[in-house]
């Protein structure tokens, strides 16, 4: 009797698919990817269990090939998996797709190679023991014998193995600014309460290890995760931006045997260098999705600075990898460590309820106080940059300092408007203002990628008369420049650091002095440490306050902390000048570490009273198509559906996102909202199970969503 499997087949529907699996294909095993017949053609699925019973009078097509020879995944990976699943309301084979994509590639002719090896010389076959590669030491190990050597190179030069070395990989070799950093000798006290606080956990705990910009948290990760691999654990690192890993490297790389990085922007052969690696390496560090890799001996995980929106998957699988990452650590009994200078009210609330572990660092390891904020009412002033601003940046470059200028909007100007007619160019697909890059002579949407020519007459009623409106960094450096010749200005924005490498060599250029004006969006704060630093100019403080968006505040707060502690990290005091329109604006008080706790606590007792997330929970169900009434209906329907949900479960809407048009598509949303947070998710699982997605309408479900637009 032939066993059976079951299925997650790589598509979106909301079940699993029971297959007959061949001998040929050898011992079927959950956590095997498989191609399968499926419709008219055939996919690719993983095998999630064997010998389910599948009803007698359904005829069960057979798998077509394996493609592992080895499971990518365990009992527990697959139980947190299923987790997952369930909560971010995924259908089986997304999820699976998702969590397996660092599989993706190679696998099949491996496997097929082994296959052949099998055949032809069964001997060798048994040495790789099912395995598709081996390292050269233990091949060298397990065949020592002369003659085993050739026939390893005959089957190497017939394709059938492939022979694999394995080294430090990419780690050896990165040399970047940080890589002179020192190791501190000593803790301070607060340090080391929180060190020993995580080494004494054993099993699953969360902490959040609440601490100032530049209070030694690094430090701490560090020596935690050092016991960790002393005791023959892995420890996986996640951070919220590919620009970070470098960093991380460098200060790994001093400490720690093996160290990888994972991100979405490395090589297909440096991902199987790392996939090679897995069992190996003392730490990954590495942003989302390295959350999936399979390392075997996973003995910690740290989220460094975990209120980042970046960990928040915002398309397919719409997945928070700081939550994930809880739930994984749970389902091993692993302890867990969320860093943050500004903590998300998500993670606060956990530590009002003693569910999280509050770690606290509260001093600043560096002897100076905290930078002196002065403000500058811009009102009244046309130039983006104030005579206060600019003559602090004249008296640092004079003495030899480094400043930075923070404008979270790249570009010339934000938008064309013609001073004739008052018309504004816009998006073809989008409803959004078109943004001029004037070195690139173009107007840009920064929504869909949109790009055309600067028009020269106003297309509306054909005068001459388009002006810049408003600033982005492109036309702060070209102002800059014009009062301050001879400034050596770096601009660290996504239009001129295009690569993890362009990157590197900018922030090596500031270590080196080479930059005395560092010019960036928020590229430019996160996490970086820049010891020259004095001076932080903040040139629209106004800037992300007033969006439609609970979370605006919020998300604000923690950017102009984050830029405040760019300032003062090394010898230099630190000094800080904030322009804005609306100097009475209460969250101008909040920036900055000191105000941390008040802060975090006025905003969660806002949200209990509104009883907005984390006191409710949100999912929010996005409809798009090309035609508005299509969105519109298909929306309807779904809050018609809702009405079967339990009572205490609501859905608010339809009504237009915020970002109404996007790349051509209208859009329409329904947040469904359930104060007693113990129905939402699940609850919603049948419902979109069962509900049809009508012909050209794209549905998008977002289980606490951060982004609102
Ligand atoms: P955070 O991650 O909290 O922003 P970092 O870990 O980057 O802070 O630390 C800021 C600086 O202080 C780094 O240069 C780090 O090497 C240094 N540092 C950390 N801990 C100590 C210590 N105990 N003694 C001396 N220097 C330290
Ligand atoms: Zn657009």
């Amino acid at each position: 009797m032939p066993s059976q499997v079951e299925v997650a087949v790589f598509c979106p529907l909301f079940k699993t698919f029971t297959y007959l699996w061949p001998d040929a294909l050898g011992q079927p095993e959950p956590g095997i990817r498989v191609r399968v017949p499926f419709g008219r053609g055939s996919r690719t699925g993983v095998v999630l269990s064997i010998n389910v019973d599948a009803s007698p009078d359904i005829e069960c097509k057979t798998v077509l090939d394996r493609l592992d020879a080895d499971p990518l995944y365990d009992g527990r990976r697959r139980a947190w998996l299923e987790r997952a699943r369930r909560y971010y309301l995924a259908a089986p084979g997304e999820m699976n797709e998702l969590a397996l994509a660092w599989a993706a590639g190679e696998d099949k002719r491996r496997w097929q190679r082994l296959d052949g090896l099998e055949e032809s010389d069964p001997e060798l076959a048994a040495v790789f023991g099912g395995r598709h590669a081996l390292s050269v030491g233990t091949m060298r190990r397990k065949l020592p014998s002369h003659p085993v050597y050739h026939r390893l190179r005959q089957a190497a030069r017939s394709g059938l193995v492939q022979e694999v070395t394995i080294d430090g990989g990419d780690a050896a070799d990165m040399h970047t600014a940080f890589s002179g950093e020192s190791i501190p000798e000593q803790l301070t006290q607060a340090q080391e309460m929180a060190l020993d606080a995580l080494l004494a956990s054993d099993g699953f705990a969360t902490h959040l290890l609440f601490g100032r910009t530049g209070s030694g948290k690094t430090e701490v990760y560090l020596r935690a995760a050092q016991a960790r691999v002393e005791a023959d654990g892995q420890v996986l690192i996640l951070v919220p931006e590919i620009g970070l890993t470098p960093q991380w490297l460098a200060r790994l790389t001093a400490r720690f045997g093996k160290v990888a990085v994972w991100h979405s922007a490395l090589t297909e052969t440096q991902r199987l260098q790392v996939r090679q690696q897995l069992g190996k390496v003392d730490v990954l560090v590495g942003t989302r999705s390295a959350l999936f890799l399979p390392l075997p001996r996973l003995a910690m995980i740290v989220v460094d600075e975990e209120h980042d929106g970046s960990f928040k998957q915002q398309e397919g699988v719409c997945y928070s990898a700081r939550d994930l990452s809880i739930l994984l650590a749970q389902e091993l009994d692993i302890p867990v460590v969320l860093g943050s200078a500004t903590p998300a009210l998500e993670s606060w609330r956990q530590v009002a309820q003693d569910r999280y572990q509050l770690l606290e660092l509260p001093q600043r390891i560096s002897a100076h106080a905290s930078p002196k904020v002065k403000r500058v009412d811009m009102r009244g002033t046309e130039s983006p940059i104030s005579e206060v601003l600019l003559k602090a940046l004249g008296e640092v470059w004079e003495a030899g300092g480094q400043s930075l200028l923070f404008l979270n909007r790249r570009g010339y100007a934000p938008a064309l408007i013609c001073s004739a007619c008052g018309d504004v160019p816009e998006c073809p697909a989008c409803s959004l203002r078109l943004t001029l890059h004037r070195r690139r002579k173009q107007l840009r949407c920064h929504a869909c990628g949109f790009v055309r020519p600067v028009p020269v007459v106003c297309e509306a009623c054909g005068e001459e008369a388009l002006l810049p409106l408003g600033e982005g960094t492109e036309k702060v450096e070209e102002q800059l420049l014009a009062a301050l010749p001879g400034l050596r200005i770096a601009r660290f924005d996504r239009d001129v650091v295009r690569s993890a490498a362009r990157l590197q060599q900018l922030l090596a250029d500031v270590a080196a002095r080479r930059v005395d004006c560092l010019i960036g969006t928020q590229m430019v704060v996160k996490g970086h440490h820049f010891p020259h630093v004095s001076l932080v100019g903040v040139v629209n403080a106004d800037l992300g306050l007033n969006l439609p968006d609970f979370r605006a505040g919020e998300r604000w707060w923690q950017q102009l902390t984050q830029v405040l502690g760019r300032a003062g990290r090394g010898d230099a005091p630190g000094r800080v000048i904030v322009q804005t329109r609306d100097p009475q604006s209460p969250w101008l008080d909040r920036i900055g570490d000191e105000q941390a706790r008040s802060t975090l606590d006025e905003e969660l007792a806002l949200r209990e009273a509104l009883c907005y997330p984390p006191f409710s929970r949100w999912v929010r169900v996005i409809f798009s198509a090309g035609h508005a009434d299509r969105a519109r209906r298909a929306a309807e329907a779904f809050v018609e559906a809702c009405g079967h949900l339990p009572e205490v479960v609501q859905p608010v809407g339809p009504m237009p996102c915020a970002l109404e048009r996007l790349a051509s598509r209208y859009r329409f949303e329904v947040i469904v909202r359930d104060e007693s947070r113990a129905q939402l998710p699940w609850c919603l699982e049948p419902l979109l199970r069962m509900q049809p997605v009508p012909s050209g309408v794209r549905r998008r479900v977002d289980v606490d969503p951060v982004d609102m637009m």
